[in-house]
């Protein structure tokens, strides 16, 4: 029987509830395909802080080192708010994230056609939007060199460094290639080639990229165009890449045409299988604890794990269909529930999502 490990993180706030909604659709899943799910749970984040005194602990790391997959809940909170920096709940998962070279971020933004209806968008521009994001998440702006100084007037200067390596472009976009070479076979790279050397750099290793890839449709868009696009006519998009900055700011864009924040998956890949799996959402501590929160965020993170770190593609869908089975049958919870449907927790959520698989 082939077995995997999955690290299990389940972090603050609505964490811990959303993440026990996972697990229990992963061992119907475990039931379903005769795999061996072992299940190892570590602390990251708040809970790791006032346990270890560390946002992300030796044993944690150790873990995740060990595992096949991480599934993780959600970080942060009121609670820890003051802290400095390194005791941030956050900085755990900053960590985490650079120890394991996680250089790919992927974000699925889709709209299921029950859910259109209630969308504050017109329902036929965004009735079956299904986009992937793919997002580099360890270079570019971000992490480039930062300078402060004061220039002969003594006025302030600041600058940030945008700097890529052809090798950290090469294998994101090799791996945006990969990914929709399992979609819809379209991929479309954003930059500002008009105006940016790292954009230039980004669509002559795309173009390269493109040639071993004669199967897919690839075209290259400026980001400007793209963020309008995106809020005109949405459809037209199945797998888009960027660089860290415009992925960062294109994914929040796309996820928000599709609706609810505790809707929303994503993963984040390094080379080999290895990935770490969340909802897009944050701690949420408004409402943590009270059967209020949303778990489908974290139940499609699962489905995305079963899909690119395990390879088990029929059982990520399954979960995929079921989560429309039940929207589609009006079950919803408080957070993307409209008048005339029928409102439901955190648990019966989950309990209907297991007994549609
Ligand atoms: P962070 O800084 O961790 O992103 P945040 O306060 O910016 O935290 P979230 O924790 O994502 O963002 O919460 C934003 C709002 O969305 C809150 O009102 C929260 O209750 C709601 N929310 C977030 N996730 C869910 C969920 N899974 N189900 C229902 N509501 C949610
Ligand atoms: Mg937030």
């Amino acid at each position: 029987m082939k077995e995997f490990k999955i690290a299990v993180l389940p972090g603050d706030g609505i964490g811990p509830e959303v993440m026990e909604q996972a697990v229990k659709i992963l061992k119907v899943i475990e039931h379903q395909e005769k795999v061996k799910f072992n299940f190892e749970y570590g602390l990251l984040g708040g809970c790791a802080i006032d346990a270890d005194g560390t946002p992300l602990p030796e044993q944690t790391l150790e873990i995740t080192k060990n595992a096949d997959a991480i599934l993780l809940g959600a970080v942060g909170g009121p609670k820890w708010d003051q802290n400095p920096n390194h005791l941030r709940p956050e900085a755990g998962l900053l960590a985490l994230r650079k120890e394991l070279d996680l250089y790919a971020n992927l974000r699925p933004a889709q709209m299921y056609e029950c859910m259109a209806k209630a969308s504050s968008l017109k329902e036929e521009l965004v009735a079956g939007v299904d986009i992937m994001v793919v997002r580099e998440l360890t270079g570019g702006i971000y992490f480039g060199e930062k300078k402060r100084y004061e220039d002969q007037n003594g006025k302030e200067v600041a600058v940030d460094t945008l700097l890529y390596h052809e090798d950290e472009i090469e294998r994101i976009v090799r791996m945006a290639f990969e990914i929709a070479g399992k979609r819809d076979n379209r991929l479309v790279s954003v930059d500002k080639a008009n105006v940016l050397e790292s954009s230039r750099l980004w669509r002559s290793v795309v173009e390269r990229i493109a040639k071993e890839y004669p199967n897919i449709e690839c075209t290259h868009m400026l980001v400007d165009a793209c963020a309008m696009q995106l809020v005109r006519a949405p459809k037209q998009f199945d797998v888009i890449v960027t660089e860290n900055m415009f992925g960062d700011i294109l994914s929040d864009e796309a996820a928000m045409l599709t609706g609810s924040i505790g809707m929303l998956a994503s993963a984040s890949l390094t080379d080999g299988n290895l990935g770490l799996y969340e909802p897009v959402h944050g701690s949420a501590p408004d409402i943590a604890g009270q059967e209020l929160a949303n778990p489908i965020a974290t139940i499609l993170s699962a489905a995305l794990m079963l899909r690119y770190s395990f390879g088990l593609d029929d059982a990520a869908k399954r979960i995929e269909d079921a989560v429309e089975d039940v929207l589609n049958k009006g079950i919803r919870t408080a957070d993307i529930a409209t008048t005339g449907e029928i409102s439901v927790g955190t648990n019966d959520m989950a309990n209907y999502i297991a007994e549609i698989l």
